[in-house]
């Protein structure tokens, strides 16, 4: 799960990072008010959008000569043209895709005199089982950028969870970021504080770009980003409350409400699956055929016909869907209940794509007897190889 950069600081204020004042808005009214707390005569409007990238964003309907979504205001008058200007139009920048995202919030934010960018970043690396610190002195560009073409000048730390944060470590980071003196001691106690939040948060990734050197030499966090790992959610009540769904793809929050796990893909194969495994195999065994998968969709073990419709209603949702295979192995669940929910759910939506069914396990003549009968334009397969062929068959015939 992802949150927004005002909430990633508000967090990591908590942890003793410091952060310049600033104040969420979601309308222009809000803005001002916003800007009216902070000192001046700098301010700093920024679009909140799960997505990087925003200074040198574009927004849809300004056409391209107008400014981002990251912009200096040096009045309150400024401030509020700015927030007329971003709320409620689309932001498109290089992490939204060409689609962008439409800006519903700002963040109003005391301008900064900065002296220098940094990098500073935290992961999970799953292959060592640690977590990765990344430092680097190139801050405020594209970070993969720099690691293509000046790696040198990214410094990776690891720290093992089990052992802990250690005085070394900290000196790693302000040496990887090339600071000295009071700066290099500021940076090691902003790599604890962060470490500490990275792991108190169960996060699974911690970006600050840039983090800046003011001109009075000040450490400070600029922009954040901030992940989590979503199987720990339920230890952060605080952390789950934060979440946006508007910014979160409308059919996979629509399927996290029924405990489905569906992800959308690129192709037009709708899928309908049981079990992560087989999904897997399905979608593979597609590409084998040559056509792609729309999506991986586990329905899990116990498939009710209330999740079973929900499950085709979400498929159907992608106008990409061309068709529909559904690949069942039913276990605990028996094969002609599961047939019951799959023609009920078929009548229910209207269904108006070919859809082939594999059924396999307990009760299986049963179940495709119930298909068989239905009266619906059902194509039963045998095994997971023959519905694969049918769909593929089906769809290239329907197009
Ligand atoms: P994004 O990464 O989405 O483009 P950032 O928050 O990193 O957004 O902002 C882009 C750039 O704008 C920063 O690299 C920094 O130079 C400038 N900037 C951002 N916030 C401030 C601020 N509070 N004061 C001054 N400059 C800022
Ligand atoms: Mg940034």
């Amino acid at each position: 799960m992802n949150i927004h950069e005002y909430q990633a600081k508000d967090l990591l204020s908590k942890f003793g990072v410091g952060i310049p004042a600033g104040h969420p808005a979601l309308t222009v009214e809000e803005a001002v008010e916003g800007a009216k707390k902070l000192p001046g005569p700098l301010y700093v409007v920024k679009a909140q959008i799960h997505a990087g990238g925003r200074g040198k964003g574009k927004f849809k309907e300004l056409g391209p000569d107008a400014k981002g979504g990251v912009r200096l205001a040096k009045s309150i008058e400024e401030v509020e043209e700015h927030a007329k200007d971003m709320l409620g139009n689309t932001l498109v920048t290089v992490q939204t895709g060409d689609a962008g995202k439409q800006v519903n919030r700002l963040y109003v934010t005391d301008g900064v005199d900065i002296a220098r960018e940094y990098y500073l970043s935290m992961l999970v690396d799953r292959a060592t089982g640690r977590v990765a610190i990344i430092a680097s002195t190139e801050g405020g560009m594209d970070i993969e950028e720099v690691a293509h073409s000046t790696p040198e000048k990214i410094t990776t730390i690891t720290v093992d969870p089990a052992q802990g944060f250690m005085p070394h470590h900290a000196r790693a980071v302000a040496f990887g970021l090339k600071l000295e003196g009071d700066l290099n001691k500021q940076a090691q106690k902003l790599a604890r504080q962060l470490y500490e939040a990275f792991m108190a948060l169960d996060c699974a990734m911690l970006e600050i770009n840039p983090l800046v050197e003011t001109e009075d030499g000040n450490l400070l966090v600029l922009d954040t980003k901030m992940s989590f790992d979503s199987n720990a959610l339920y230890r952060h009540p605080d952390v789950e409350a934060l979440r946006d769904e508007t910014e979160e793809d409308p059919a996979e929050v629509e399927a996290s409400k029924y405990d489905l796990a569906y992800i959308k893909l690129d192709g037009n194969i709708g899928c309908m699956v049981n079990g992560a495994g087989l999904a897997m195999a399905t979608m593979d065994i597609i590409k084998l055929n040559g056509a792609f998968p729309a999506n991986f969709l586990d329905v899990g073990g116990g498939a009710s016909k209330e999740k079973v419709t929900a499950a085709f209603k979400i498929i159907l949702s992608d106008p990409a869907v061309k068709g529909i295979l559904v690949n069942i192995f039913g276990g605990i669940m028996k094969c002609d209940i599961i047939a019951d929910g799959i023609v009920a759910a078929a009548k229910d939506v209207n269904l108006s794509v070919p859809l082939v069914v594999r059924l396999e396990g307990t009760n299986v003549e049963k179940g495709k007897e119930i298909l068989d009968n239905s009266g619906l334009a059902i194509v039963s397969a045998d095994d997971l190889g023959d519905a694969a062929k049918k769909i593929v068959a089906e769809v290239k015939q329907a197009a």
